[in-house]
């Protein structure tokens, strides 16, 4: 029996497909691939496969895809299409949902809420060892609670998301804005010697406190995993955070809290292969 495993982004798809004991790992453009259209092309090299996990960047709810402003979607109705043309059983879920699964097993809690900062800023929560789903799978979308007004608009249409500050894309925005679609990372605007580029830079931080506050202020989570490729390559972040968080959250909240780096190469992609058992609900 074979076993696939898919983490999609707005960049890339990423697959691990289980033969055995052997791990066939492959990642392509997620911008090229359609899900579908790639769970098609594997199904046919290998048709005895006989479930599909899949971690998804994006709003789904019941097995469907209802939002993914990053994602070339070619099917929608992805867990009934696949289950009446193949007959194989898939589950999807956020990739923030499937995260934090895949840290609570690491950090053995049941009780972390899971701050993920890249392209964009997400959040999941588990409390008393469920996962916090809300009644369309859309609780703690933390990338789209209202912040302040930027020049330009959110991949969900408005204009004041937090998204906009605290994340990569919303930095790329901010620096497009600027006149500037050169590519550089966190740390050069960090260090830049341009006043608009350390603006951008300055206005991550304090957005991105303003995101972990409020987390953390509405979850009161055992843990807090910060995770995300801007926080693999700029760690100081956590002791940032730390330090500053304070002004930020309910002081008894952060009373027990411990806040940690994520030490998982890829959550999301773990979480999707918990997907099949749904230890956490
Ligand atoms: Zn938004």
């Amino acid at each position: 029996m074979k076993k696939l495993y898919i983490d999609i982004g707005g960049t890339h798809l990423r697959s691990e497909l289980v033969v055995g004991s052997d791990l066939l790992k492959e990642t392509v453009s997620s911008q090229v691939h359609g899900l579908l259209s790639y769970i098609n092309n594997t199904v046919l090299k290998h048709p005895d496969i006989d479930f599909i996990g899949i971690s998804y960047a994006g709003q789904v709810y019941d097995g469907r895809i209802l939002l993914a402003p990053n994602i070339n979607v070619d099917e929608t109705n992805i867990k009934e299409t696949v289950l009446s043309r193949y007959g194989k059983r898939l589950e999807i879920d956020n990739d923030l949902n499937c995260a934090v699964m895949a840290e609570a097993q690491y950090w053995q809690s049941s009780s972390v809420a899971a701050l993920y900062i890249g392209t964009g800023i997400g959040a999941a929560v588990i409390d008393t060892a469920r996962l916090v789903r809300g009644s369309r799978n859309l609780s703690f979308e933390i990338g789209h609670i209202p912040y302040r007004s930027a020049p330009f608009l959110c991949g969900c249409g408005r204009d004041n998301c937090i998204e906009l500050f605290a994340s990569g894309s919303g930095m790329g925005k901010w620096r497009h804005h600027y006149g500037s679609d050169q590519c550089i990372n966190f740390a050069q605007l960090k260090n830049s010697k341009f006043g608009q580029e350390q603006f951008i830079a300055t206005e991550f931080e304090r957005a991105l406190l303003q995101a972990a506050g409020t987390l953390v202020t509405l979850a009161n989570p055992e843990f807090l995993v910060l995770g995300g490729g801007i926080v693999e390559k700029n760690p100081y972040l956590l002791e940032y955070l730390k330090e500053h968080l304070l002004l930020y959250a309910l002081a008894p909240s952060l009373k027990m809290l411990r806040i940690e780096l994520s030490q998982l190469k890829n959550g999301p992609l773990l979480g999707a292969k918990l997907l099949e058992e749904k230890p956490y609900g």
